[in-house]
């Protein structure tokens, strides 16, 4: 398999380098400490061509492929880490299964917002009863003539106290046939949106509930029967996490490297010392296989969706590389690494919750086992 890149490629990498190292490095930290979307960044990449990548340009996107989404998400996530949320938010989050999905009305409606970076979309799938068995959904939603009824409550929903849509996963009736989605606007009748809570990395979450919450029947993304499609689509924002976490510890081991090379104990450098010499090439070896593992999910099927095992390998694989990575970094940078005086301890407050987020490293390993023995493992106790 041949992992270098086109001339294309490289010179996208180069732009997309250059703009993030003028124009979000400066305010790395300030954004990183900031909690909510950044809305701002959003419109400046706007601009830059950076959200919509991989997405038609009917659809008001750059007409690229998953692989330049990656490859921009990577270099914006190591010279601003918080940045790549936005890169996640317009290219592999909810956005891009609406992008599968919708009708032309829907995108004629949404998306113009979407890929210009002035709305935001949230995604609601988990429940307070419903996390790793995400098909135990409760929030059901009922057709009444022309409109949809929705009631239930959905929790940590990524950008959710920002948000101006929602992607919502309902059941329509019973059984994993029973769940399809619907797109919720913010104002909508019967929704709201609970205070912000904060996760340990500091990113804000709220509580939606709905009750009797009535939007119009073309709002409906899927009907039932529209589960695997939708998780389909979610295998992108897989890629995207797992994007992140290997950037975000590839950030620190750059950080830690430029530390070794410049620390002084004991009369000399910290990399003279085989103790930290060896961290760095444990943590390169990581690095660079994790690096192999996200390509190959890509490269398997570059214009369509992600296979399911190539995605779940892939963000295990980047996940534990990008935790592990992050906290070696730290250690390896004593007091300063675990300081907000720099982006490292961020990193690994971000990269830890990846390892729960989007199908934690323990679901991945259950769906990569059913690929070892080729039949499927249902979770569920026996009845
Ligand atoms: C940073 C972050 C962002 C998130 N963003 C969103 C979002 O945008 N939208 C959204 O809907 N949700 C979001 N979530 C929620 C996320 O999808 C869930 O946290 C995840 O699915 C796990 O569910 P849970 O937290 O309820 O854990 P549980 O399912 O209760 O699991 C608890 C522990 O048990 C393990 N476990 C559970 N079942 C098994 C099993 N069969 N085999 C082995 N181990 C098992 C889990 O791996 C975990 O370690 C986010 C979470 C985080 C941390």
């Amino acid at each position: 398999m041949d992992f270098s890149f086109t001339a294309e490629q490289q010179a996208f990498v180069d732009s997309v380098r250059r703009f993030a190292r003028d124009q979000l490095a400066p305010g790395a930290m300030e954004r990183a400490h900031a909690g909510r979307f950044p809305r701002d960044v959003a419109q400046l990449m706007a601009k830059q061509g950076l959200l919509g990548i991989a997405f038609s340009e009917e659809d008001g996107g750059q007409g690229g492929e998953l692989m330049d989404a990656v490859l921009a998400i990577q270099e914006v996530a190591l010279h601003c880490p918080r940045s790549a949320d936005v890169v996640q938010a317009g290219n592999f989050g909810p956005i891009r299964t609406f992008v599968e999905y919708a009708t032309a009305q829907q995108k004629a409606r949404w998306l113009p917002g979407l890929v210009s970076g002035e709305t935001v979309i949230s995604l609601g799938m988990s429940e307070p009863d419903a996390g790793s068995a995400v098909t135990e959904l409760k929030t059901h939603a009922r057709i009444e003539g022309a409109q949809v009824v929705v009631n239930g409550t959905k929790v940590f929903s990524t950008h959710s106290p920002d948000a101006d849509l929602f992607l919502v996963y309902v059941r329509f009736g019973p059984g994993v046939d029973g769940i399809g989605s619907v797109v919720v606007e913010r104002n909508a009748p019967g929704f709201t949106v609970g205070r912000p809570s904060a996760f340990m990395s500091g990113e804000t979450w709220s509580e939606l509930h709905f009750e009797d919450c009535r939007i119009p029947e073309s709002n409906i993304l899927l009907r039932e029967g529209g589960f695997r499609k939708q998780i389909a689509g979610f295998n992108v924002e897989r890629l995207g996490n797992a994007s992140r976490s290997l950037a975000l510890g590839r950030y620190c081991y750059e950080q830690a490297r430029a530390y070794a090379m410049t620390r002084r104990q004991f009369g000399r450098e910290l990399c003279e010392f085989q103790g930290i010499q060896w961290k760095f090439a444990e943590m390169k070896v990581k690095l660079e296989l994790a690096q192999l593992a996200l390509y190959q999910a890509v490269l398997e099927n570059p214009v369509g969706l992600p296979s399911a095992q190539g995605t779940a390998v892939a963000k295990l694989a980047c996940n534990q590389a990008g935790f592990e990575v992050a906290n070696e970094a730290m250690q390896a940078m004593g007091a300063l690494g675990y300081s907000q005086e720099s982006l490292v301890e961020y990193c690994v407050r971000r990269t830890r919750g990846w390892m729960i987020a989007g199908g934690s490293i323990e679901m991945l390993k259950n769906r990569i086992a059913e690929g070892v023995f080729e039949r499927s493992f249902p979770q569920r106790a026996p009845r």
